[in-house]
């Protein structure tokens, strides 16, 4: 039996979409405990995946899912800075593990 490798398939922490993981964006917690947005999709650490469009941001900020799904505490300093780095990555293109077609 012999079967196409599958691709990882991962949900949106704000909109609950799932979606192939290279499609989204990876934020991680970590092991010293500092949320950043993980361009590479290969840190170490809790991660979390949200699309990469800022309203799916906003509403993870809104809900605080972010806080839930790295069980830490986010302050609204560290989601400006998250928010910054987030609009950076979308407007150069970078979802996950890079460029899909
Ligand atoms: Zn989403």
């Amino acid at each position: 039996m012999s079967q196409q490798r599958k691709q990882p398939i991962r949900t949106c922490i704000a909109c609950r979409n799932t979606s192939d993981k290279r499609q989204l964006l990876r934020i991680v917690k970590g092991p010293d405990g500092r949320v950043e947005c993980d361009v590479t999709g290969k840190h170490a650490g809790r991660g979390a995946y949200l699309c990469p469009t800022m309203s799916c941001f906003e509403t993870a900020w809104k809900k605080r899912s972010l806080d839930r799904a790295l069980r830490t505490n986010l302050n609204n300093d560290d989601y400006q800075r998250l928010q910054d780095q987030f609009g950076t990555l979308i407007e150069s293109g970078v979802t996950g593990l890079g460029t899909v077609n």
